[in-house]
């Protein structure tokens, strides 16, 4: 492990940070575990978002992965391919609506990128709204609208505009979503020429530690963008295949249909897949130009991604996000009772934020205090998320197949660790 850092601090980006004070050397992974290179295992509270939603290494995800790499790994383009075209039909199965035309490409900021051009494109505006405290992507459009100082470097932010987040626990009208929403009127009215390209919002935003945008918000939003001729679009890069549980994609908890819809990271259960979805008529956009992307949904990602389909539906991965997120929700409200320095318990399904202050009134996010949690629970065998504006809340976003005796192992874990503080 110490010679493997090394080479990371000599080779790797400067920037990638890394969790725990003696970083982990992951070597195995099967489902919801984790292994290191002493066969330590560890329970895997964090990594549905990141990479799997299956679970590490799921035998029917690799299978696929595995027999469509023997037999053709090519470009998306130029060439008809079944597992492509599979994909594209089973994903648009999965939306309401309209929502029909796939584009697939490599990454969750490059889908993004791509839906922010073509609402530009259809409405011949610039001007995008985003909510603060969102993240999209890192490169310039996305970088744009992504609204946490953290992720921003000297990027020219020309028409973008960030609305005031609809944060139950931090915002200032609490949960009443239509009075955020009544910031869109003011962006709009002094801020554009009262035209508007589009709205773009997590369902939860993830990064921004696991925030539902306050009930009614979306709704009232959508509307008032379209009003402005603008088009909705929903990330769902961390909120999508069926991780909130009550739903498959974290928009339909707010009863909206977008008009583009994104995604990544779980869609491929850890191979690099992202995938925009939108109607026939905003994806005409890109015939009047040449638009290709050599590798997005390329047979290989695209048979893992159709894998991964099949697996949610045979595994009723979305009912057991539901049965077991709600279970572990419970649980950790009610750790609430013991310990003070837990603020607030929120999300859904398997997507549940756990933010610690030092002072449940003031709100002070407890910054050093999560850290020795963090490695306690680590010591104790299982890995777990941080991350929101502060870096003060725990992201619980397990692989979708985490158990109930995953949740009890997780909550009891939590329980000691912030008993030894
Ligand atoms: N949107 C959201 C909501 C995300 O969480 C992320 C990644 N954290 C992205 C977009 C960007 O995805 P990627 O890192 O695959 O470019």
């Amino acid at each position: 492990a110490h010679e493997i850092h090394l080479k990371r601090q000599t080779y790797l980006n400067p920037a990638i940070f890394h969790f725990y004070n003696k970083p982990l050397n992951l070597v195995d992974g099967k489902m919801q575990y984790l292994y290191d290179e002493n066969g330590r295992r560890y329970l895997d509270a964090f990594g549905g978002i990141a990479t799997v939603c299956c679970g590490h290494c799921h035998p029917e995800v690799v299978e696929s992965i595995v027999n469509q790499t023997k037999r053709l790994q090519h470009s998306t383009v130029l060439y008809l391919n079944h597992a492509v075209a599979d994909f594209a039909e089973a994903l648009a199965s999965k939306l309401p609506g309209d929502l029909k035309v796939v584009f697939f490409t490599n990454s969750g900021t490059e889908a993004n990128e791509l839906a922010l051009m073509m609402a530009r494109l259809h409405t011949g505006c610039q001007d995008v709204i985003s909510l603060r405290n969102g993240y999209h992507g890192n490169a310039a459009g996305t970088m744009g609208s992504t609204a946490q100082s953290s992720y921003k470097f000297n990027v020219v932010q020309t028409g973008v505009h960030h609305a005031l987040n609809p944060d139950q626990y931090r915002g200032v009208f609490g949960s009443n979503g239509l009075k955020y929403a009544r910031d869109l009127d003011d962006l709009i009215t002094y801020g554009t020429s009262g035209r508007v390209a589009g709205f773009i919002a997590e369902a939860i935003q993830g990064v921004g530690g696991i925030l539902e945008l306050a009930p009614g918000y979306l709704p009232a939003v959508y509307d008032k963008v379209r009003k402005a001729g603008g088009i909705c679009i929903a990330d769902e890069v961390q909120s999508g295949f069926a991780r909130t549980g009550s739903h498959f994609w974290g928009f339909e908890g707010h009863g909206v249909v977008p008009d583009i819809v994104t995604m990544a990271k779980g869609i491929g259960n850890g191979i690099p897949l992202g995938a925009v979805v939108t109607t026939p008529e905003i994806a005409k956009v890109l015939t009047n130009r040449s638009y290709f992307n050599t590798f997005g949904g390329n047979p290989v990602c695209t048979a893992g991604g159709l894998a991964v389909l099949r697996v949610i539906e045979k595994e009723k991965l979305q009912q057991n996000a539901f049965n077991v997120g709600s279970y572990l929700k419970n649980r950790l409200t009610s750790l609430m009772e013991k310990h003070e320095i837990i603020g607030d318990v929120r999300g859904r399904g398997l997507m549940l934020g756990v933010e610690l202050v030092t002072d449940r009134q003031s709100k002070t996010p407890a910054k050093v205090e999560i850290l020795r949690v963090m490695e306690q629970m680590k010591e104790m065998g299982v890995l777990i998320g941080k991350g929101g504006f502060y870096g003060n809340v725990f992201r619980v976003t397990p692989p979708l197949c985490f158990t109930k005796e995953d949740a009890d192992f997780l909550v009891d874990v939590m329980d000691y660790s912030m008993s030894k503080m």
